[in-house]
């Protein structure tokens, strides 16, 4: 293949066609592709147009493009948001069968020069993968793509209550760069929705993703909104009832009474009412507010949580249909209060369900044998048919492991899942917001794998190893990774297990792998501080597994009746307690995403005092009782 010159040290005789000008999005490609080829190499493109230019960059929409130049193009790829790309000796033409299509064009023409965007730009000393270049080369290349899956959702951690537009600018431009369509919302319960939205869209966040042609999907458990508690006085009987009274939708109270026509009348008025005055919302998915049980009325005991949900969300389609027809309506399944599927109600043929599993092992997908939920599942897709989205806790580290493994095995797994049974959404829920490094590769890695269909998971992280800590460290970061991604269950074992074989691999780990890379990239800043990150998280896995080592010695004197060593050893395992969680808050407190100290001093310091708690009450008790796994 020959390669093609574009530009020698910030010259170029290449010019640009935008095809495509009455399109922002596509206008915004063309920014994106000038901003980085600067960047680069230092070149600075001319406009040109088809017919009077002898070398162009040409991009835009397919059907704008002059035949002249989609001469070169090969024939679309099935799929949505699809591009091609064809490059030659004179002519390179990104043809977005989509305006997205056209971005990630142009995001896809940038990566064949060295460009990668792993991670939202929120640590300033570790900035985009873009190489400096004084020879702009690319070889000659003809390429179609696109995704089989319509809705690829980042429901980013910015994206979660507080609205922080700085951070969320940052995650939309990532998640948009690792090919996700669409951000997912999850509005705050302390302020109305809809002034939620109208600071989404004052602060630039709306603009910022509308430019990039991404859906917004939202506002997620959000039923509190629609009927709100100051309903409560007047209308008891809209209300759940838990325990023979009805409640509000608090803390300890209850979903609102669905079965209640009245109730839902007035909850669908004002569903409709935040959608019309929320113009950038294109999924409306709005679930009830987290942790609520179902109403357990006699009226909403002759039903389900499943028929009820869908009796409002039928409701809610029809409604829409009349006064915002683009919206798409998305209900929850398979969690709670609606883990069941309806049994009698049939859902509208618009009606998507999204279906979440919280807490899922991510050792293997959907398609493995084992997965043990498979049954909820298939009843919800048959349900549903073509219309469900798969809710994705790769990047949960509330309900995933502290330290994120590549979870490529089940990113595989799941893709086939998707593939075989026609599943048209994936929606990636990335939480806590301090663990944004920790877990952005997955984020990253799912987003890639959910559009390239044909991209194997473990390549994208060995090419993520080797852009990413240079080609030095590269290779050794890829091995250590390829470890803890093979090796599922050591990172579900650092959560509290402690095991002599995860402590000598990790041991051997610093040797072979983090030593070496630290020292490969001593001299370079840059990719220093990025390995860096990982020796830190590496320091933490060995800390954990020595702290469970020592909780563990308590437990081995105190099962052998050996009570007084137990007691002697209980306050020195404390310190070491105590230092460990000073060490994790020192990484949170780094502030580039390695762990969220708020789950350190939260969950984390909860789980270790529970364990030594016990251990102090059994040494009182004079127990030989053996801890349950
Ligand atoms: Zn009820």
């Amino acid at each position: 293949m020959a390669r093609i010159m574009i530009a020698d040290s910030g010259n170029t005789d290449w010019r640009i066609v935008s095809a495509s000008e009455s399109s922002s999005v596509c206008r915004f490609a063309v920014d994106e592709l000038r901003k980085y080829m600067k960047q680069m190499n230092g070149c600075v493109f001319a406009d040109g147009s088809t017919y009077d230019t002898a070398y162009a960059i040409v991009v835009g929409m397919r059907s704008d493009i002059e035949s002249e130049d989609a001469r070169h193009l090969s024939a679309r790829a099935d799929g949505f948001d699809g591009y091609s790309l064809a490059i030659t000796d004179t002519r390179i033409v990104i043809a977005g069968d989509t305006e997205r299509g056209v971005v990630y064009g142009v995001y896809d023409l940038l990566e064949r020069f060295g460009c990668r965007w792993f991670y939202p730009q929120q640590d300033a000393k570790d900035a985009e993968v873009v190489p400096s270049l004084p020879a702009l080369e690319v070889k000659s290349a003809s390429v179609s793509y696109a995704s089989p899956v319509q809705y690829r959702i980042c429901n980013a951690s910015a994206f979660f209550f507080d609205i922080v537009p700085t951070l969320m600018k940052a995650q939309l431009d990532a998640a948009m760069k690792a090919r996700y369509n669409g951000m997912g919302w999850q509005c705050d319960h302390r302020t109305f929705v809809g002034d939620q939205y109208k600071e989404l869209e004052s602060t630039g966040v709306i603009g910022e993703m509308k430019k990039r042609g991404m859906l917004l999907h939202g506002p997620a458990h959000s039923f509190q909104h629609f009927l709100g508690n100051d309903y409560y006085e007047a209308h008891q009987d809209w209300f759940g009832m838990k325990d023979g009274k009805r409640v509000k939708q608090v803390f300890g109270g209850a979903q609102f009474c669905w079965s209640n026509t009245d109730a839902r009348k007035e909850f669908v008025d004002n569903v409709e009412k935040f959608v019309l005055a929320s113009p950038g919302l294109d999924i409306l998915c709005s679930l009830g507010w987290d942790g609520g049980a179902a109403c357990t009325c006699p009226e909403c005991a002759k039903s389900t949580p499943g028929d009820l949900m869908l009796t409002i969300q039928n409701q809610i389609v029809e409604r829409l249909a009349g006064s915002a027809p683009h919206i798409v309506v998305e209900m929850s399944g398979g969690y709670s209060p609606v883990d069941d599927p309806p049994l009698h109600t049939k859902p509208h043929q618009k009606l998507r369900v999204i279906w979440a599993h919280w807490g899922r092992y991510m050792g293997y997908g959907y398609d493995d044998p084992r997965y043990d939920r498979i049954v909820n599942l298939e009843t919800w897709r048959k349900a549903f048919p073509g219309r469900l989205t798969l809710c994705q806790y790769y990047t949960d580290n509330f309900a995933t492991p502290w330290i994120s493994a590549p979870y490529t095995t089940v990113t595989e797994g799941d893709r086939k899942y998707i593939r075989d049974k026609n599943i048209s959404g994936m929606y990636m829920l990335v939480y806590p917001e301090g663990y944004w490094w920790n877990h952005g590769f997955n984020n990253y890695m799912a987003g890639i794998c959910h559009y390239y269909w044909d991209k194997k998971a473990y390549d994208v992280l060995s090419e993520f190893a080797v852009h990413y800590f240079g080609p030095s460290a590269g290779p050794l970061m890829a091995a250590y990774y390829g470890q803890w991604a093979t090796e599922i269950d050591l990172c579900y074992r650092l959560k509290g297990i402690a095991n002599d074989s995860d402590a000598a691999m990790l041991a051997q780990q610093r040797c072979l792998y983090i030593d070496p890379a630290v020292d490969a990239v001593r001299n370079d800043p840059v990719l220093a501080h990025r390995v860096g990150k990982v020796a830190k998280l590496h320091e933490m896995a060995e800390r954990l597994e020595e702290f469970y080592r020592r909780r563990d010695k308590i437990e081995e004197a105190r099962v052998a009746g050996d009570f007084g060593k137990a007691a002697e050893l209980l306050p020195k395992v404390r310190a070491h307690k105590e230092a460990l969680l000073a060490f994790m808050r020192s990484l949170s407190d780094l502030g580039i995403g390695l762990i969220d100290g708020r789950e350190v001093d939260g969950f984390i310091k909860m789980s270790f005092d529970g364990w030594l708690d016990e251990e102090e009450k059994w040494i009182a008790e004079r127990s030989a009782k053996k801890r349950e796994w």
